[in-house]
């Protein structure tokens, strides 16, 4: 089914986003005003986007000593992308936002995923504004966030350093006093900061007039040394040129400095940087030293950084989704029409060839495809609707939210990365040798999803985030919950005839997650508890899949009972899927989280 008719089940018969309105936030929004922004973005992408996406591959970005340079379609995306409004869909109308859902949100950049995952660098200017807009000063808003919703300026998060990656407590700018006054500085505190950041998405263009990038430092203390760990970590303003407190540009530039760029494997339209902060190739007032403004408290910098975790999360998660639908409706379209082979018994050669999408094994890969595509956009919007609940919700519901978001987030983020790649990896298989080539795009979907199990969160790290943490937090609450909405969904399918097997397995795998936990935390050794973290994400992210298909089945059946349409008999045959082909794989993921198998974790080195 075309993504719009699957987004649109999802968000309106399954999530019913129009209750949204009678909150008083959303008040002034309706149907049409969600179907608007969608048209509005599926027309963007459509035009903007497409079409360009093998451009963007072939033009990797280029730096002539002076500036990067990007294809001009990047720069026709970025405008259209700003004058959409979508960079401040979800902020408050006096801040010219639209006070739009994040679900809808959420559904409504996920077109320009699907059309062209890299183009867009929105994300981050979006991600970088809302921090600012929950953590700087009514100052910092003014001028800062405010000129990023514009489009009139963009931003970037820059964490990474060369020796800090998925070890952040490792980071090693520093950041000082900029004089006797820094703390009188209409913009925040002055510092000067020094180091190095890498990988940093975005940190170099002229798509727009400024940069903001928010960057991790610490700040030494007296004895001149740095705070191990995350504590002593802050978060500053770095603008690439300066700017005075009207937000003008003063005409400065920042002392920050492109020291290359990245060649990536694929997600070549966003430029990735190493960027040099403070080595003096654009002294200020003659010092060396990039100028930046702290946001929030000393040594808050990372919690101010996690505030927009979840959304940043959901929106790795959705973008890897989109990349997997992207090579499933490609593979999908090459099969109906690539005549190979004929039938097993029906080997007459004066038969004319069948298509490939009658053969049984091309069937397995396209159901795969839709299984882990269409399962994981689900999966990401009910994710986007917890944090509107989150945000707008009664409060009980809204802690509620907040809990399940803590345990679900790692799945959001991971899941989706590792079996929608595994998708995109079908899609290629499909279109045979073919498919090996640049003349087709499924080996750019690969190439451009295969970095979403590397970035925000490594998978292991990822995977110890909810084995170590997640599923323990607040006395194990969260997973309780989870496993309370689960067996609600069981309740409710098992009084169908078409569900109650596959209720009956979602309840049995609810049951062997649970044994598994508390099977590897037993003796209380997190070492050996952590050891197997990566297949225990597997089997409870295919648990989880297996709820919202259930639960996407149940509303497919409640809304066409005789499943006479074609879209409910293929919810139908996915679900099903899902459940006899990939639920059975947790039984072997979970045998060595539960039994600690030391298999890998003692492995010795010289072996190897
Ligand atoms: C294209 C791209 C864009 C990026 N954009 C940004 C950005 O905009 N801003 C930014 O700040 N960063 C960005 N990053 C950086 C990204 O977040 C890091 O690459 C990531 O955190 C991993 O860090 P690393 O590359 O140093 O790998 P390492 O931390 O060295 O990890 C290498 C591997 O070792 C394993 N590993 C590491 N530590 C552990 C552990 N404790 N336990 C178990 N396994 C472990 C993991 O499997 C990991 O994949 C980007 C990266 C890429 C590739």
């Amino acid at each position: 089914m075309p993504l719009r008719h699957t987004m649109d089940f999802l968000l309106y018969d399954w999530l019913h986003v129009e209750a949204l309105c009678q909150r008083e936030r959303f008040a002034d929004h309706a149907r049409e005003t969600f179907d608007a922004v969608l048209d509005t973005c599926e027309r963007i992408a459509r035009e903007k986007y497409a079409p360009f996406n093998r451009t963007v591959d072939i033009q990797e970005p280029r730096f002539d000593g002076e500036k990067v340079i990007l294809p001009q379609a990047t720069h026709d995306a970025h405008k259209a992308y700003a004058e959409s409004g979508m960079l401040s869909a979800a902020q408050d109308y006096d801040v010219g936002g639209m006070q739009l859902p994040y679900t809808v949100e959420a559904a409504a950049n996920a077109f320009f995923a699907c059309a062209s995952v890299s183009i867009g660098s929105g994300m981050l200017t979006t991600g970088n504004a809302n921090l600012l807009m929950a953590h700087g000063t009514e100052m910092q808003k003014q001028v800062f966030a405010r000129n990023e919703f514009s489009g009139r300026w963009s931003g970037t998060m820059c964490l990474s350093e060369p020796q800090a990656g998925s070890s952040l407590s490792d980071v090693a700018t520093r950041a000082v006093p900029d004089g006797s006054d820094f703390e009188a500085d209409p913009l925040g505190p002055r510092y000067r900061l020094k180091g190095n950041k890498m990988w940093i998405s975005a940190g170099e263009h002229e798509l727009t007039e400024n940069i903001i990038h928010l960057v991790l430092a610490k700040i030494p203390g007296p004895d001149g040394k740095l705070t191990p760990g995350t504590k002593g970590i802050s978060l500053f303003i770095v603008p690439k040129k300066l700017v005075d407190a009207q937000g003008q540009l003063t005409g400065v530039r920042n002392d920050v400095a492109l020291a290359g760029l990245n060649h990536k494997c694929g997600w070549r339209g966003t430029t990735n940087t190493l960027l040099n902060f403070g080595e003096g190739k654009f002294p200020v007032q003659g010092q060396a030293g990039a100028v930046g403004y702290l946001v929030g408290r000393p040594g808050d910098g990372l919690r101010c950084m996690f505030h927009m975790m979840n959304e940043a999360r959901i929106g790795v998660g959705m973008a890897a989704t989109m990349l997997g639908l992207a090579g499933y409706y490609a593979s999908l379209d090459y099969a109906r029409n690539r005549p190979q082979g004929r039938p097993p018994g029906a080997k007459d050669p004066a038969q004319p060839q069948v298509r490939i999408i009658e053969h049984a094994d091309v069937k397995r890969m396209l159901l795969a495809q839709k299984a882990y595509g269409e399962g994981a956009l689900a999966l990401e919007l009910y994710c986007a609707r917890l944090v509107d609940e989150q945000h707008t919700g009664e409060s009980a519901a809204a802690n509620e939210a907040r809990l399940l978001l803590e345990v679900l987030t790692p799945i959001a983020k991971s899941w989706p990365s590792e079996w929608c790649l595994e998708a995109n990896s079908l899609a290629i298989q499909i279109h045979g040798g073919y498919g090996y080539t640049r003349d087709f795009p499924v080996e750019q979907y690969w190439r451009d999803n295969r970095l979403n199990m590397i970035h925000e969160g490594a998978h292991g790290i990822q995977a110890m985030d909810l084995l170590g943490r997640k599923v323990l937090m607040e006395n194990g609450r969260g997973l309780q919950l989870l496993g309370a909405r689960m067996q609600d969904t069981i309740q409710r399918a098992s009084g169908h005839a078409a569900l109650a097997e596959h209720a009956a397995a979602l309840g049995q795998a609810l049951a062997q997650v649970g044994q598994a936990t508390q099977a590897a935390w037993a003796d209380g050794d997190a070492a050996r508890a952590l050891a197997n973290a990566v297949p225990y994400l597997q089997a409870f992210g295919h648990t989880v899949l297996a709820w919202i298909w259930l639960e996407v089945a149940l509303t497919a059946l409640r809304v066409d009972a005789m499943q006479s349409v074609a879209s409910t008999a293929g919810r139908m045959g996915a679900m099903t899927y899902f459940y006899r082909y990939e639920l059975p794989k947790i039984g072997a993921w979970l045998a060595v989280v539960r039994t600690c198998d030391a298999t890998c974790a003692s492995f010795e080195e010289d072996l190897f």
